[in-house]
């Protein structure tokens, strides 16, 4: 069997740990067996499906210490972040047909977004879509104000993919079960990066995807809080206690699980050694680059996560450019029906045009290196200056004073 080999670079710099990232080796390791040993089903009443439901309980358990969640029966295991979202919406306003609003922010993934203006427009649901702040902040005013006994959810993200601004979600959980709303959040960035303690919270359910913390793709969790009233998306069989039909793509839980515990043990490393190479590329360029700036809450973000924003240059530019060198990294631009726009998070942060189209995020992982910091560090200023002297709105707009440079400096 020959699958087709698009070309991939020998050896590239890897800084889109954000849109997914590498499966860990140690990760690899444990799922292999289940494919080709321990490929029992296991709901089968015997020693094959019985040595598969142990290591999948085992992966619940290693899920749960992340989270820091009360029960290992609180973790459901999904396909991905989109599933456990959908998941998360459908079941509570199907718990409470009465209440007919949903809360939820402009900035979250379309997971959450595009569901949410499909029960806006086919199921009558009242959205309240809360605005941020230039920073990436959330309106806590409009939140409060959105707040009523007639939501029956609130899905607001732990952190932003893009900019990965974290939101104060123990303080917006609170906020709302004081008006008897369930509360869930988005963490697919968030997990494994900061850390969590899900028995002490009012957070009522959570949503987490595997290829967002070195485990396959294809795989995910979604924490929902012992006695919350949980309808299932997916009805058939009884895995996962009735709550998510299907056999269990048991060699992925059991990746998820490895990746967990693993993601557990590097915590500290994610939150210095990782963190330290991101703020030391981040002030690199801001040194040598003008007229860029960091989008999002550079005061409080993932340890992983920077979004630079090079004014009077595309997105996708850039991105080939770093592309030439090895380098891969991600723009801040959606291309929709053939005209790039630049992303909702950066139109609802108010980045003004010029400087959105150049939103380039540079994702981290533990298994970024110095030397590849360095890397970045010296292509980067080149590309920039290459592009610009490309650029006709740079030679006419450069001199002026950039009125939104107090607010981003
Ligand atoms: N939510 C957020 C914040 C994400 O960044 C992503 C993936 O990019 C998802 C949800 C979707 O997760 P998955 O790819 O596992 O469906």
């Amino acid at each position: 069997m020959t699958i087709p080999n698009t070309a991939l670079p020998n050896r590239g710099v890897y800084l889109d740990n954000n849109a997914t990232t590498r499966v860990d080796p140690d990760v690899l390791a444990e799922m292999l067996p289940l494919f080709t040993e321990h490929f029992g089903n296991p709901s089968s009443m015997h020693a094959f499906g019985a040595a598969v439901g142990g290591k999948i309980e085992w992966a619940r358990k290693q899920v749960q210490a992340l989270l820091g969640a009360a029960h290992d029966s609180e973790i459901i295991f999904t396909s991905g972040g989109t599933e456990s979202d959908n998941t998360a919406i459908l079941s509570i306003i199907e718990a409470y047909p009465k209440k007919r609003e949903i809360v939820t922010s402009v900035v979250e993934h379309p997971a959450v977004l595009a569901l949410c203006d499909y029960l806006e427009k086919k199921r009558d649901y009242k959205i309240h879509r809360i605005p941020v702040d230039n920073k990436g902040n959330l309106d806590i005013d409009a939140y409060r104000a959105a707040l009523s006994d007639q939501v029956a959810i609130v899905s607001i993200m732990w952190a932003n993919n893009e900019t990965g601004t974290i939101f104060p979600i123990e303080e917006l959980a609170q906020m709302a079960k004081a008006v008897g709303a369930v509360f869930h959040t988005d963490a697919v960035q968030a997990v494994g990066k900061i850390p969590m303690k899900l028995a002490d919270s009012a957070v009522d359910m959570l949503s987490l995807s595997g290829h967002k913390l070195h485990a396959p793709k294809g795989i995910g969790a979604l924490y929902v809080k012992r006695g919350l009233r949980f309808r299932p998306m997916l009805r058939g069989g009884h895995q996962e206690r009735s709550r998510r039909a299907g056999t269990e793509n048991a060699p992925a839980i059991v990746g998820l699980g490895a990746a967990a515990h693993l993601a557990l043990t590097h915590m500290g490393e994610e939150n210095t050694r990782v963190k330290a190479q991101r703020d030391r590329l981040e002030q690199a360029i801001l040194a040598a680059v003008p007229a860029c700036f960091v989008t999002g809450n550079p005061d409080n973000r993932l340890p992983n996560t920077c979004n630079i924003a090079f004014e009077y240059i595309e997105g996708e530019a850039i991105l080939l450019l770093l592309n030439e060198q090895g380098i891969a990294a991600s723009s801040g631009s959606a291309c929709t029906s053939g005209s790039l726009e630049p992303s909702h998070v950066m139109r609802a942060m108010g980045v003004p045009y010029t400087a959105a189209h150049g939103a380039t995020r540079f994702s981290l992982s533990r298994d970024t290196t110095d030397a590849e910091i360095d890397h970045v560090i010296a292509v980067v200023p080149d590309i920039i200056a290459r592009l610009r002297s490309l650029s006709p709105y740079w030679e006419q707009d450069a001199a002026k004073p950039k009125e939104f440079a107090p607010v981003y400096s």
